[in-house]
Parts: C-alpha cells; sequence; structure tokens
C-alpha cells in the first residue's frame, strides 16, 4: 500500500509539475487511546499514529513560489514564501501554507542566516478525512518534516509538532492543541504516545497489542461532527468556569480528592463535566500503569468507563456512537469507546484478531436495525511515525 502510495504521489507531482519531485516525506494520521477533553485542560492524552499515512512529494524551487496540489482536489493553490496569510481562498492548502510560514517564523528567530524558497508540493493520502484520525496533522506532518529537511530548518520533532499547531492556528485559523502533530511525528510501531499537555513532555509507552493478538477497530459512524451548535466551545467554556470556581489554573490541579469539594461548590452540570475531566486524567494514568503491570488485555475496563462518563458526565456522545461501543463489547471486545471531540466521528474497540469478524458484522448489522447509515470500519495499528521515504 504504502509503495502504491509513494508512486502515486511522485506521479501526481509529475503530472501537476511536468518535472520529478526530489523526495517523497510521510506522515501517519492517529488516533487517541485515551484521553479526551483532557488536552485543554492541561491534562493528560494517550494518541498513537496509525498505518495510514499522507505522503509530500515535494522539490524546491529556485524563486519564491509555492504551489501545492493534492490528489483530493483539481486546484493547484499558490502562494509566496514570504507572504503567507490567513485567506479563505486557500481552502485546503492553508495546511501545507501554514506549515511554510510557521517554520520560517521559527527558524529565522533559531538561525542567523536561514533563508527560504519556494516549492512544489503534491499530497497523496488514505488517512479518511473528517473520521477523527486527523488528516489535518498528516498533512501538516509530512510538509513540515519535508520543507525542514529540504531547507535546512535543523528543527527537532517537538519543535516541528509546534510548527504544526502555530500553522494551524493562525493560518488555518482552527484554536488546536499540541496532540496530533505530537502523536503524528513521535510515534513508534507498537506504541503510544503519553503526552502531558501541561509540560509537553512525552514518554513512548508499549501497547502490546500485536503481541497478545489485537487490533484496534476504528468504526467511523458518518456521523457528522456537530460542533457548530457550540457543544465543543461550551464544554471548554465549563471547563474554565470550574477551574476559576475551585481556585484552580485549570482543571489539571486537581484530583479525585478534590471531587466532594467540587460537588459542593459547583452546579450539577458543571460539577459533571469537571469530574470528566478529573476522571479521565486519571483513566489516562492508570491506563499507561496497567498496560505497564498486565499487558492491553487489562485496560478494557478504562475504555469502557471513559465512554461512559463522555456519555453521562460530559454529554458528548450519540445514539450512534453508544450503539457501536456496546455492541462491539458485547461481540468480543475487550474495550471500546467514542474517540474525538463528540457528537458523532468514530468510536474504537480494542478486539481480539479471531473476533473482528464477528464485531464487525454485527455493529453494521445492529446499525442497519436501528435504520443509522452504514457505519466504515477497518483495523489500525500503531505505526512509526513522520519519515522521509525515498
Ligand atoms: P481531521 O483532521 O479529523 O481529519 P480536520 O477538519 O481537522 O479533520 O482536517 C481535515 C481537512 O484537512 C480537510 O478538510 C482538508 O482541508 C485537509 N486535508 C486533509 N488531508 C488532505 C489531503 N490529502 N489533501 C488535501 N487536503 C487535506
Ligand atoms: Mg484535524
Amino acid at each position: 500500500m504504502t509503495d502504491t502510495l509513494i508512486a502515486s504521489a511522485l506521479a501526481g507531482f509529475e503530472g501537476k509539475f511536468g518535472y520529478a519531485a526530489t523526495g517523497v516525506w510521510s506522515a501517519p494520521g492517529r488516533v487517541n487511546l485515551i484521553g479526551e477533553h483532557t488536552d485543554y485542560n492541561e491534562g493528560f492524552v494517550f494518541p498513537f499514529a496509525i498505518n495510514r499515512h499522507t505522503f509530500a512529494a515535494i522539490s524546491l524551487r529556485e524563486d519564491d513560489l509555492i504551489r501545492v496540489a493534492s490528489s483530493f482536489s483539481t486546484q493547484t493553490h499558490e502562494a509566496r514564501v514570504g507572504s503567507i496569510t490567513k485567506d479563505d481562498g486557500h481552502d485546503w492548502a492553508a495546511y501545507p501554507f501554514g506549515v511554510a510560514w510557521a517554520i520560517q517564523e521559527m527558524a529565522n528567530s533559531l538561525l542567523k542566516d536561514f533563508a527560504a524558497t519556494g516549492f512544489d508540493c503534491y499530497i497523496e493520502s488514505d488517512v479518511p478525512v473528517g473520521a477523527g484520525l486527523s488528516s489535518s496533522a498528516a498533512i501538516e506532518c509530512s510538509v513540515a518534516l519535508a520543507l525542514n529537511d529540504i531547507w535546512g530548518a535543523s528543527l527537532d520533532r517537538l519543535q516541528l509538532a509546534r510548527v504544526g499547531q502555530l500553522g494551524e492556528n493562525v493560518i488555518v485559523g482552527a484554536p488546536t492543541g499540541i496532540m496530533d502533530q505530537s502523536a503524528s511525528l513521535l510515534g513508534e510501531t507498537d506504541h503510544a504516545v503519553f503526552l502531558d499537555c501541561r509540560s509537553l513532555e512525552s514518554q513512548s509507552i508499549e501497547l502490546g497489542f500485536a503481541r497478545e493478538g489485537l487490533e484496534l477497530l476504528i468504526i467511523d459512524t458518518r456521523v457528522a461532527h456537530r460542533l457548530v451548535d457550540g457543544g465543543y466551545a461550551s464544554r471548554r467554556a465549563a471547563c474554565e468556569s470550574g477551574a476559576a470556581s475551585l481556585g484552580v489554573d485549570s482543571l489539571r490541579d486537581l484530583s479525585l480528592a478534590d471531587l466532594g469539594r467540587a460537588q459542593e461548590t459547583l452546579d450539577d452540570v458543571t460539577f459533571r463535566r469537571v469530574r470528566h475531566v478529573i476522571t479521565e486524567n486519571q483513566r489516562v494514568l492508570d491506563t499507561v500503569a496497567i498496560l505497564q503491570r498486565s499487558g492491553p488485555r487489562a485496560i478494557g475496563k478504562l475504555m469502557h468507563d471513559s465512554h461512559e462518563s463522555m456519555r453521562d458526565d460530559f454529554e458528548i456522545s450519540v445514539d450512534e456512537l453508544d450503539t457501536a461501543v456496546e455492541t462491539a463489547i458485547r461481540h468480543g471486545a475487550i474495550g471500546a469507546r467514542m474517540t474525538g471531540g463528540g457528537f458523532g466521528g468514530a468510536a474504537i474497540a480494542l478486539t481480539p484478531v479471531e473476533k473482528i469478524g464477528e464485531v464487525s458484522l454485527s455493529v453494521i448489522a445492529e446499525f442497519e436495525a436501528l435504520g443509522y447509515a452504514k457505519p466504515n470500519i477497518f483495523a489500525v495499528s500503531a505505526a512509526q511515525g513522520a519519515k522521509r521515504e525515498i
């Protein structure tokens, strides 16, 4: 699969620009195993890079023109190296342009004689868009690693993660955290990235899925994220007001021992939002500890507890996600939960290889019986992070 996509990135580049690319760089999408809505509360997350990748075929130019094209779109977008700004006309090209802008910002402040020239770039990808697998981080990190190499910016992977985030915040205009880029750049085969969103320290933790005969099923419900109705913003606001009422900078500063005080101080809704974040942070810590002590077959309950907390306390699940989770567990999954921001998107189910067929077919049948759209179900494994392919 990878070879085919590299070949198609090279062919796409040549077809668009009429000459051969210098190289191809890839970066994976990611899935978050546990730790939801904890990132903006300066808490813990535990994502891993998946075996679905975005490939960027790139060549430097001698002038200051940037041209980007993608197999996802017929249009080629252009910008000038020194004058990239937020512009609605950029469409998807805001992601590579954002990275080109952010690398220059960072390299100019760190290197004495950093100079960037234009480049041509063609994107190929098998990361599903909008399924909560961060196709956006995959495109950012493949282009960031490529430009870091060909511009000689000498940034390390932590700085490149920041580059992806900065580009997405400023040029795309999405106020996202650094989890997705960290997973895409720091991933290792059969490992997940335990990330402290306050200190930005990270640790690679072995999952042992392959050894234990487990795979992670993605069950994309195809329910579009309904973030537009303010659900996400209102959850963030509840977390902020809860932290303020309890006298802390962020919910990260609270632990299970503070739950009693929180219940006495806060109104019911804010208390439940806060309880989700406090218990979810603890579940990430427990997942890491249990993986190391007892292996992946022991983390199923934590995954399900996480789902219940999002369903009942944070109230960001939908019927399709609940159905996917409960059906998967009933038919042999070790643990399952919704993943991502909520209000739609995907669920994940940690499943023994021999149960993959039964779990998948049962979820499809249950969705059909309930009149839901057909879910898209596929397995992913934990893969190595961004790299130069050729
Ligand atoms: P997610 O990251 O969860 O997949 P986002 O909305 O954050 O969803 O990012 C998806 C956007 O990223 C797409 O709408 C598109 O603008 C851009 N994108 C991702 N992959 C590609 C690609 N291969 N080619 C062009 N644009 C892409
Ligand atoms: Mg994204």
